[in-house]
């Protein structure tokens, strides 16, 4: 039995965290899209594009051969046969890929790995538009956020314990500005799909968060088990 989980939500608001957590508890893959959008980012920097050159994405991008292995249980992104993982998590290659994210050539490229991955395993999946365009039937969806302030903040520390210098209103400034790409695109924007259980992780930890989405998970699980007994 094959089970798709799908969190979506914006940028900051804890998915992968928590999506690799639930994951680990349920022995199901998980799969991080955003990776595969960033390592798609980094190929159009190395083609010599910029933020600007929109019109130039959907041609350079078919230059780009992205595939995803597992080592040790960990997603590793190859591109164009080089394990470029280590290089996704800069802010440059985050925000070019909330830019060419918004290409349609770029989102036909990454689309059918992503089904592919989930219809071979089961898989707790976490990007943009999973609920609403990748995997409308998922057995289970979570559309997950927190204010842009949390947000920030949460950011803000991140950083600041790896030594890095910054300023939390420019991180806020940056994060509502990457909302505001996600979801006014015109094709499949960031939005909660209808049918998605609303986790706002404001004011809840990364336990209760875990929590709560395994305990939507089992409870939907079991029901569907039963279901099948009838
Ligand atoms: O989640 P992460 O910050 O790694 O994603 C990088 C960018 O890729 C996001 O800003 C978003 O614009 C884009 N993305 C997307 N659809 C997904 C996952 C990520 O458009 N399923």
């Amino acid at each position: 039995m094959i089970y798709n989980i799908a969190i979506d939500g914006p940028a900051g608001a804890g998915k992968s965290t928590i999506a690799r957590r639930v994951a680990k508890e349920l022995a199901f893959v998980y799969v991080d899209t955003g990776a595969m959008y960033r390592a798609m980012a980094l190929y159009l920097i190395r083609s010599g594009a910029g933020k600007e050159d929109v019109k130039e994405f959907g041609r350079l991008c078919q230059g780009a051969d992205i595939s995803i292995e597992y080592r040790e249980g960990e997603q590793t992104v190859i591109l164009n046969g080089e394990n470029v993982t280590p290089l996704l998590r800069t802010e440059e290659v985050g925000n070019m890929a909330s830019v060419s994210s918004a290409d349609p050539k770029v989102r036909e490229k990454l689309l059918d790995l992503q089904r592919k991955l989930a219809a071979s395993m089961s898989v707790v999946m976490d990007g943009r538009d999973i609920g609403t365009t990748i995997l409308p039937d998922a057995d289970v969806k979570i559309y997950l956020t927190a204010s842009s302030q949390k947000r920030a903040e949460r950011r803000y520390k991140e950083l600041t314990e790896k030594g890095i210098s910054c300023c939390l209103d420019e991180i806020r400034r940056d994060i509502e500005e990457r909302d505001r790409r996600d979801m006014n695109r015109e094709i499949s924007p960031l939005r909660q799909a209808e049918d998605a259980v609303l986790v706002d992780s404001s004011d809840m930890t990364i336990e209760e968060v875990t929590k709560r989405i395994l305990q939507i998970c089992c409870e939907k699980f079991s029901l569907s088990d039963r279901e099948q007994k009838k």
